[in-house]
């Protein structure tokens, strides 16, 4: 591995941002290039992040830039995008976005980019799929961030409930980034002990449940975006690849037997290192449960369709 830990981030909005930041105050990276069609906020932005590394622990070169400069990047994190239009369907504003992307994974290619992608941009599960097809990578090499964030939101508010740091939590939210998720219940823990078992009150898990889903919505109603814990994501994504740690977090990976799907990104725990996703976790699960999981890859899957 080459000494220098290089980052590209592209789309400098608000959750480009709060991962730059968060790469910048965990001192992730020796170099963080940034990119946006909007060349000037790029611009400033560099020069923003570059006037805190007097009060930072990192000694990092940060600059903006364009695809060119991909070419010796580690990993490259999509979150350019364009927003839902009042009165626009779904399936118009997928297509929209993947005409964005293909305005940035051809010129990355181009650059002979040889690292990771991860994609941040919503629907992330979809638009990971579409970087997958565009870059012809090995399904390894690109990644989505999944359910991460959810599983963050569900472990904290166990945490909450339970009074136990959410670190000591286990428990995740798989399939789709978004209505279809599903949580295995049967598979979520206090140290090692089953919440099931802990808690007997379902209808609580299930607010919990609920809360976890409605999450981003209740965000958005009040500030009109959600960035900093998707911008905390995705650096434990980075640092889990840069650091080749084997960790396993719930990433949108290509499934091509695990839990019976075929070809369909969406998130399950996945070990992360050097090489991207090297494994999924296979969970034990019921069969309901499965049926949920396998009903959420049928919607992604269906909404692939509308695009290829
Ligand atoms: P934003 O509007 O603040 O930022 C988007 C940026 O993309 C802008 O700076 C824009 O100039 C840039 N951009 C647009 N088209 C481009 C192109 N062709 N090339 C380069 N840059 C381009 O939006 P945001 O709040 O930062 O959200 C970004 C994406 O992240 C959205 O799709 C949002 O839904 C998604 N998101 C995902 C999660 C998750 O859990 N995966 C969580 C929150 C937000």
């Amino acid at each position: 591995m080459k000494d220098n830990k290089k980052v590209a981030v592209i789309g400098t909005g608000f959750v480009g941002m709060s991962c730059a930041y968060a790469l910048l105050n965990q001192n992730a990276c020796d170099e963080l290039l940034l990119i946006d069609k909007d060349t000037l906020k790029a611009k400033g932005e560099a020069m923003d992040l570059n006037h805190s590394l007097a009060f930072s622990p990192a000694e990092m070169y940060i600059h903006d830039g364009n695809y060119e400069d991909c070419a010796d990047a580690d990993i490259i994190v999509i979150a350019a995008g364009v927003n839902q239009k009042p009165g626009e369907s779904r399936v118009d504003l997928l297509k929209r976005n993947t005409a964005v992307f293909e305005t940035i994974v051809n010129p990355v290619l181009k650059s002979g980019f040889n690292g990771i992608f991860l994609i941040a941009t919503n629907p992330v599960d979809i638009m990971t799929h579409i970087t997958w097809e565009l870059s012809g990578f090995n399904k390894n090499r690109v990644i989505g961030t999944g359910t991460s964030l959810d599983t963050a939101r569900l472990r904290y508010l166990l945490g909450h409930f339970f009074r136990i740091s959410p670190k000591n939590i286990h428990a995740y939210v798989m399939g789709e980034h978004g209505d279809s998720e599903m949580i295995p219940w049967s598979q979520a823990m206090i140290a090692t002990k089953p919440i099931l078992s802990v808690c007997g009150d379902f209808g609580e898990l299930k607010k919990i449940g609920d809360e976890v889903k409605f999450a981003a919505q209740k965000i958005i109603e009040a500030k009109s975006a959600t960035y900093y814990g998707i911008g905390m994501a995705l650096v434990r994504i980075i640092k889990a690849v840069l650091n080749d740690e084997n960790s396993i977090i719930t990433v949108s990976a290509l499934l091509e037997s695990s839990y019976g799907a075929s070809s369909v990104y969406a998130g399950v725990p996945g070990v992360i290192n050097r090489s991207g996703v090297c494994d999924v976790v296979e969970l034990q699960l019921t069969k309901e449960e499965l049926k949920l999981l396998q009903d959420s890859f049928d919607f992604i899957k269906d909404t692939v369709k509308t695009i290829f």
